[in-house]
């Protein structure tokens, strides 16, 4: 799908940054109000964090600011299918548990008064109730569970080539292969060298992941102390013992995801296989993040304490990164020491099911200064997600 800008100096009036899922939906949104030309580094726009996510979501994760901008992107994301983004529901049933042993009542409890504030779905569950709908687990490791019945699969792929489709359609371009290696701002315009061409536009979106702090510092801008984190997952058949009576394979489909209350791993099914990590967050330069082995016997070990099946051979393995503000509140706003620069990251690990209430805060904000009402009403404000909250701008 990759499309290759090869003009020598093209002007547009929103020039974005990246072309994982922040920058693809917030370009969407902005094609609505200008032109817009999105520049992307790599021959794919999904190569790194976007296209290595768990593909779940769920409302009862991450802190205030985050649930309110996922709860305020769930109506974006049931509403487009069939309407000419994507020809199938982007969200399909999953459901997730969050367990916990019975040293881990009090996360249990602290999970289910958080989640209910916005979710009011959330339930709490006895062992005997998280046992039969997780028949996985074994019956000495679990005390019960905080029951997300509405989390949701997303179909990723679609999503964010759903965006990329309607960006085009609405007459936006895209240049891939295009790494941003300069940024200068002169007469009212920024002025941008790219691998692929040169770009002017008054506004600068930096979408660029785990790479923001750099694209800032080309534009000689501070850094925010954006802290990507690597984190793995394996994919893999689970192997039940068959001389124990086990619950078998045959849901696995159907299975929900389950979590350790402490977010010490999680697995999910995942195209007739599981998905699962040990929900690592080391710390890492920008990079092409990959797996590493020690990660990976993490995941294997913490999953076989908790079930009752063994993990014999992964199928597939890798890593992505997370990339975290230091108060893990996305950084949505423009920058007040530099006229036309306009933050998108910090995306952490929610970046897909907050991308529609992202960037339409991101488009409210950049057109008329005001964040829309249906998601100030869930608390959704230019104030927690404006970059001078984190340094004296
Ligand atoms: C293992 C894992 C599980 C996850 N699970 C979930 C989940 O279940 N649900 C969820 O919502 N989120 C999840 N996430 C988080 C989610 O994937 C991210 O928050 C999201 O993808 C971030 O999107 P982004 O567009 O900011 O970054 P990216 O997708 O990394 O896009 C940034 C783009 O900027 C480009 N770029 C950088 N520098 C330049 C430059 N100088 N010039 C041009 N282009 C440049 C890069 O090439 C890159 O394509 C998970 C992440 C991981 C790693």
């Amino acid at each position: 799908m990759a499309e290759t800008e090869r003009r020598t100096m093209t002007s547009c009036d929103f020039l974005i940054i990246g072309g994982g899922i922040a920058g693809a939906s917030a370009a969407f949104e902005l094609a609505a109000f200008g032109s817009v030309v999105l520049v992307e580094r790599e021959s794919q726009p999904g190569y790194h964090s976007t296209g290595r996510s768990a593909a779940l979501y769920t409302e009862t994760y991450g802190n205030q600011a985050i649930r309110a901008l996922t709860v305020g992107s769930r109506a974006f994301y049931d509403g487009v299918a069939g309407a000419g983004f994507s020809e199938h529901p982007v969200l399909t049933p999953r459901g997730v548990l969050l367990i916990g042993r019975d040293d881990q009542r009090a996360a249990l409890d602290h999970a289910f008064q958080a989640g209910s504030v916005l979710t009011p779905s959330v339930r709490v569950l006895t062992a005997a109730e998280t046992l039969r709908m997780a028949p996985m687990l074994r019956p000495d490791y679990v005390a019960g569970a905080v029951w997300e019945p509405d989390a949701m699969d997303m179909d990723v792929h679609a999503i964010h080539h759903g965006y990329l489709r309607g960006l085009r359609a609405r007459g936006g371009r895209i240049a891939t292969d295009a790494e941003l290696l300069g940024l200068t701002r002169r007469d009212g315009l920024w002025h941008t060298e790219t691998r692929a061409g040169s770009y002017s536009a008054p506004w600068v979106v930096n979408a660029a992941g785990a790479w923001a702090d750099t694209v800032a510092a080309l534009a000689g801008l501070a850094p925010i102390g954006l802290v990507p984190k690597r984190r793995t997952a394996i994919t893999f058949d689970p192997v039940f013992d068959p001389e124990r009576t086990s619950p078998g394979q045959a849901g696995m489909p159907h299975w929900p995801m389950v979590c350790d209350v402490d977010e010490t791993f999680y697995f999910k099914p995942e195209g007739g296989r599981l998905l699962a990590s040990p929900a690592d967050e080391t710390p890492s330069e920008p990079c092409d993040a990959q797996a590493e082995e020690l990660d990976v016997a993490l995941t294997v070990d913490r999953i076989e304490q908790a079930c009752l099946f063994s993990i014999r051979r992964i199928s597939h393995r890798w890593a992505g990164l997370r990339t975290f503000a230091p108060d893990k509140t996305p950084v949505v706003g423009p920058d007040s020491r530099s006229e036309g620069f306009f933050w998108l990251a910090g995306q952490g690990g929610y970046g897909i099911q907050t991308a529609p209430a992202m960037a339409r805060t991101a488009a409210g904000l950049l057109t008329s200064g005001k964040i829309p009402e249906d998601l100030t009403a869930l608390g959704v404000s230019a104030e927690d997600l404006a970059p001078g909250r984190l340094r004296a701008d």
